[in-house]
């Protein structure tokens, strides 16, 4: 079948074989003739989840355990977030974090070490991993966490599937008395105004900026940062799902220059300049794009790709600002990006976050954009950042080294645990990673 990541670029063929049961794991991984590709629910944006032959996790979704008074949850590594949630938020209990869509498994979230709203101060999701069961390449089941084979703990937490199939895992839940959310959107005319708010807001639990990549000059940065915190009191309630789908792919020229700085404008003056909290229930705050299903299929039959990057609150504001201009100029990005501020990284050999700031936007496939983002890519490179791989589709084997110089203990864990030629993706043989 074709297969491609969130994006829809790239597209690959590929044989695609489901586990059900953990126990055909080791015949599935004894048996291949070819390296495998793990897959969760392919909500990663590029090539990290798509390879010739893959292997989807997605119905290996078994809860296993729950105690409800420590918040200790146990389950398959194909369970999503949204299935966890329907379980435990009428119990009280939350993601201690969660990325921008519910439909991730636990597994895949494992593996980009995903980081929500709140990282400033809860880190990112393998911060509340207890531990997790792998089968490995040497075809042994291992049970990881940060005292237990920590350098495969290490390697796998944000390790894009490459060092073994991870089956289960142990997860630290949050307390919370309401399904609500107190929420407080806050205005910034630029990007200065924005960090300074970001900073006067430090101790919120969760915030995100909303940020027009379209505006340049003193407009630079403007934007909107929304701060979240859970209500104190109130009914504890599962979100509904959305019933509305995008029925088919858009035509390209759908969303151009015009259309995206309409929408932008009018995002920004929708919301007033300070408002006093609302109380919204955790999915519009927490997924707002979950509420159209499908809307990937709004860039057109090319794909998008997203861009995530961080830049180290070392080099300033002003490598985000330079970096601000030259998308700004270019005119290609689309609708609003999102900014959030990162507390420090937490050493994992692949991990995306370290201290400072992270920016992420869509750019609709066409020949000039793969351009654009090299040389975005040696900004972000030279300001002492990296490009988040987990929405990577086009990075180069050089450019990833920088970003991440870890990788070379990255690769002596994988050949310890056999994982070499046998756990591999269309990303890693572009990053060199085999
Ligand atoms: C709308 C949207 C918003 C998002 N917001 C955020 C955000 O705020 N923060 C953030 O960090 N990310 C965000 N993401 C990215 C997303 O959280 C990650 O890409 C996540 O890894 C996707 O999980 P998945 O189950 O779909 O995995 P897939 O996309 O299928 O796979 C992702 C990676 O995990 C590996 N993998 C999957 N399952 C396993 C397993 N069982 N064992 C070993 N490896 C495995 C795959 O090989 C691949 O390398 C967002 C994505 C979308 C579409």
């Amino acid at each position: 079948m074709k297969l491609h990541g969130w994006g829809r670029y790239p597209v690959v063929d590929a044989t695609v074989s489901h586990l059900v049961r953990e126990q055909s794991a080791l015949q599935l991984i004894t048996n291949t003739q070819q390296p495998l590709t793990i897959r969760g629910l392919g909500r990663s944006y590029g090539d990290s989840s798509i390879g010739s032959n893959v292997i989807d996790l997605s119905l290996q979704d078994r809860f296993i355990g729950f105690d409800q008074t420590t918040g200790l949850l146990e389950c398959e590594a194909g369970t999503s977030l949204h299935d966890i949630l329907k379980l435990i938020v009428p119990k009280g209990w939350f993601l201690p974090v969660t990325p921008g869509t519910q439909f991730v498994t636990v597994g895949g979230a494992i593996a980009s070490d995903v980081h929500g709203k709140n990282h400033h101060l809860d880190g990112s999701f393998s911060q509340h991993v207890e531990s997790f069961r792998i089968l490995t390449g040497l075809k042994e089941i291992l049970e990881c966490s940060a005292g237990q084979h920590p350098d495969l703990f290490s390697a796998t937490c944000g390790g894009m599937g490459l060092t073994g199939l991870i089956l289960s895992a142990r997860i630290r839940l949050r307390r919370i008395a309401s399904s609500d959310i107190l929420c407080r959107s806050l205005r910034a005319e630029n990007l200065e105004q924005l960090i300074t708010l970001f900073e006067e807001h430090a101790a919120s639990p969760y915030s995100v900026a909303w940020i027009d990549c379209l505006k340049g000059g003193n407009q630079l940065g403007r934007s909107i940062l929304m701060l979240g915190e859970h209500a104190k009191d109130g009914a504890l309630q599962v979100a509904p799902d959305s019933a509305i789908t995008v029925p088919g792919i858009f035509p390209g020229a759908a969303l151009n220059r015009a259309t995206i700085t309409a929408f932008n404008t009018l995002y920004y003056h929708r919301s007033p300049k300070s408002t006093a909290a609302q109380r919204i229930a955790y999915r519009p705050y927490f997924y707002p794009l979950d509420s159209l299903n499908h809307w990937n299929r709004m860039y057109g039959h090319q794909g998008f790709v997203q861009y995530q990057f961080m830049v180290p609150k070392s080099a300033g504001s002003g490598a985000m600002r330079k970096i601000l201009e030259a998308i700004s100029a270019s005119g290609k990005g689309s609708f609003l990006a999102v900014l959030k501020t990162f507390g420090p990284g937490n050493g994992n050999d692949l991990s995306f976050p370290g201290e400072g700031w992270t920016l992420a936007l869509d750019f609709r496939c066409d020949s000039s954009v793969f351009a654009l983002l090299d040389r975005l890519d040696a900004m972000v490179l030279e300001a002492g950042g990296r490009v988040y791989l987990t929405k990577d589709a086009r990075l180069k084997a050089a450019d990833f080294r920088r970003g991440y110089p870890n990788w070379e203990r990255f690769e002596a864990t994988r050949a310890r645990h056999g994982a070499h030629g046998l756990f591999a993706s269309a990303q890693s043989v572009r990053l060199g990673l085999l």
